[in-house]
């Protein structure tokens, strides 16, 4: 070991090599800062005058499994300029931790392709070392991402915790970063959002979101005659539940048994698009063997069916005949739970057509809730929510979310 090779191995510019010991497994480096970094900590001069010394224990990169320790003679200096007497500043470590600035980016760099359960046996510090330099990294990037020149947005809710809590994300769907965590959901979880969105200056040209009453009249109260895009993905998922409904309720009605045996084997096929039927379980069969018998879920499948078709349609206008053509069908249905899919459709006609001015839809988001759902199933996920939701903030960052 010498004073080089700290330069050179360990990135630690400045050093003197005192001396090593290895004690118990672990490998000591006694090192000692060189003249040039005595200076006052406060006002930076180097009119300074020795104080004495104390010890500073910090964790750096391993030797191979060996863990190693830099021990720094830390001079205490009085400062002739400003009249301090206090300990130099260290730029290899933050303050008051225990592990250089290079330990930090090892850690960082392995909890990209490791977990951090996983990471903190490696090294054998403890999981909340870990954390605590993923959270810290996680605060200096994430913790208020800029939103100016933001045009473009989804807003979505997902739950936490088997829908007990929910979280409010707002995603920029040029770049399918997150940039706002709301703590609940509805209107009040925005407010934060609409805040720093003001002071941002950005000028938002569309926003997608579900039909919730709530989020609708937040952003329209907050951005009067932006563009609200309803979700299509949304839209669907409401179609399918309502056909469900009609499903069950046909379920319940039914006297015979082999009647109710052909609906309950109906369920994912009645909700499955018709491309992706599976020839070698007859479901093509088996689906027209249900709408045969009942005439409300045929008419229920086939309003699901042409629901899709409302965004296929060769410009707005023709989308715009299409939908009224849907809705009258939908609302003479005589089946109840059409004919309130009818309403809605009607109440919301202008977030649905408003598709063909913005194409936008929140499916971006969905990617994303597929890995917050894998960081949620780890065990510390949520515990400390603020670093939950900093994870969420950076999770375009990582290229799955790893547990542990
Ligand atoms: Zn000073």
């Amino acid at each position: 070991m010498s004073t080089s090779f700290l330069y050179h191995a360990f990135g630690l510019p400045g050093y003197d090599y005192v001396r090593q010991e290895f004690v118990g497994g672990n490998i000591l480096l006694h090192v000692r800062p060189k003249g040039k970094l005595l200076r006052c900590p406060c006002c930076r001069s180097r009119n300074v005058l020795h104080r004495g010394v104390s010890q500073r224990w910090l964790r750096t990169v391993p030797v191979g499994f060996k863990p190693v320790w830099l021990v720094v003679e830390v001079p205490r200096v009085g400062c002739t300029s400003c009249g301090i007497v206090r300990r130099i500043e260290l730029r290899i470590a933050e303050p008051r931790r225990r592990h250089t600035k290079a330990f930090e980016r090892f850690v960082l760099a392995l909890t990209k392709a490791m977990t951090m359960l996983d990471v903190s046996r490696l090294l054998g510090v403890g999981w909340d070392v870990v954390k605590d330099i993923l959270k810290r990294h996680l605060q200096r990037r994430f913790a208020k991402p800029s939103l100016a020149g933001l045009e473009y947005i989804a807003i979505d809710e997902i739950s936490v915790r088997k829908g007990h809590k929910y979280l409010t994300l707002v995603m920029d769907l040029r770049c399918g970063k997150v940039v706002f965590v709301g703590d609940g959901r509805g209107a009040d979880s925005l407010k934060p959002f609409w805040e720093r969105l003001k002071r941002s200056r950005a000028r938002i040209r569309a926003v997608a979101t579900d039909m919730s009453a709530a989020y609708i009249g937040s952003v329209l109260e907050h951005l009067p005659g932006v563009a609200v895009v309803l979700d299509h993905f949304h839209v669907v998922k409401l179609m399918n539940d309502r056909l469900t409904e009609v499903r069950r309720k046909l379920h319940r009605e039914l006297q015979d048994k082999m009647g109710k045996s052909v609906l309950k084997g109906s369920r994912w096929i009645l909700l499955k698009n018709p491309e992706s039927l599976n020839p070698e379980r007859q479901e093509h069969e088996r689906l027209q063997e249900a709408l045969e018998a009942n005439e409300p879920l045929a008419k229920a499948y086939y309003l699901k069916e042409e629901l899709r078709q409302i965004w296929k349609q060769p410009n707005k206008a023709a989308a715009a005949a299409y939908l009224e053509q849907w809705i009258s069908s939908a609302l003479t249905s005589d089946v109840g739970p059409l004919v309130k899919m009818g309403k809605t459709m009607a109440m919301y006609r202008t977030g649905i057509l408003a598709w063909y001015d913005h194409p936008i839809s929140s499916g971006p988001m969905e990617g994303t809730n597929n890995k917050i759902k894998t960081l949620k199933r780890q065990a510390y996920g949520y515990r400390d929510q603020e670093f939950f939701k900093l994870r969420i903030l950076g999770i375009h960052e990582a290229k799955y979310a790893l547990t542990g």
